[in-house]
């Protein structure tokens, strides 16, 4: 096993530690599991998800049945070594019900989660989808639509109602996800030019 996690805390709880799993793209809290360290090693070995299960008593990688594994991005300890964070890259709902994550949706970074789902139009293109339709229209006439929001979104902080302001907003900021998206980019790399900017200022 790796050095960094022989010290850690493993008698605590009978040998196991707990893991929070994390979507690394969504920041959602998917599920807790349990390692003990033969699942810790194989984990790192694999670069997939596995827990010890206790119900079952043996090694649980998951999505052994569903195929809905958990690619492993980075495994990390707490503050005191009692419990570990995975980042992972879902494959497939995590939870067995079929949802993202075994816990309800927190509403904290929703706009990750609507361009999550402006990509999966993007590359399912369902019918009746009007985002389907803009990625069908291609990338100048969403550009056309992000002017068109742009320019009313600051007709209406000058000269129209808050909740006016508020709603061209939010078609300004949808339209935007899906240009970025038709440009195979996406808000997360926006997001870095700002954390870049941030750093140097
Ligand atoms: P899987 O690991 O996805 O192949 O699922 C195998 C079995 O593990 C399922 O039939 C469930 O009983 C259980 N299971 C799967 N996912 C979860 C989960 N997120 N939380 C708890 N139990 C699960
Ligand atoms: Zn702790
Ligand atoms: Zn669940
Ligand atoms: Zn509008």
């Amino acid at each position: 096993m790796q050095d960094e996690f022989q010290a850690m805390d493993w008698d605590k709880q009978g040998g196991l530690l707990p893991v929070i799993v994390q979507d690394v793209a969504t920041l959602r809290v998917l599920m807790l599991g349990y390692m003990n360290r033969d699942a810790l090693q194989a984990t790192l070995a694999s670069r997939r998800v596995t827990f010890f299960s206790r119900s079952r008593q043996r090694l649980w990688m998951k999505g052994e049945q569903s195929g809905h594994v958990l690619d492993l991005v980075s495994l990390e300890a707490d503050c005191d070594s009692d419990t570990l964070l995975a980042m992972v890259r879902p494959q497939g709902p995590t939870c067995h019900r079929g949802t993202a994550s075994c816990f309800p949706a927190a509403p904290s970074d929703f706009l990750a989660e609507l361009d999550a789902l402006v990509d999966t139009r993007r590359q399912e293109r369902p019918e009746d989808s009007y985002t389907t339709r803009l990625f069908d229209a291609g990338t100048r006439a969403i550009a056309q639509k992000v002017g068109e929001e742009g320019v009313e979104t600051a007709l209406a902080a000058v000269v129209q109602s808050d909740s006016a302001l508020c709603n061209e907003s939010a078609d300004l900021l949808y339209h935007l996800l899906v240009l970025l998206r038709s440009r195979e980019r996406s808000i997360a790399d926006v997001l870095d030019v700002l954390k870049q900017r941030h750093r140097l200022s």
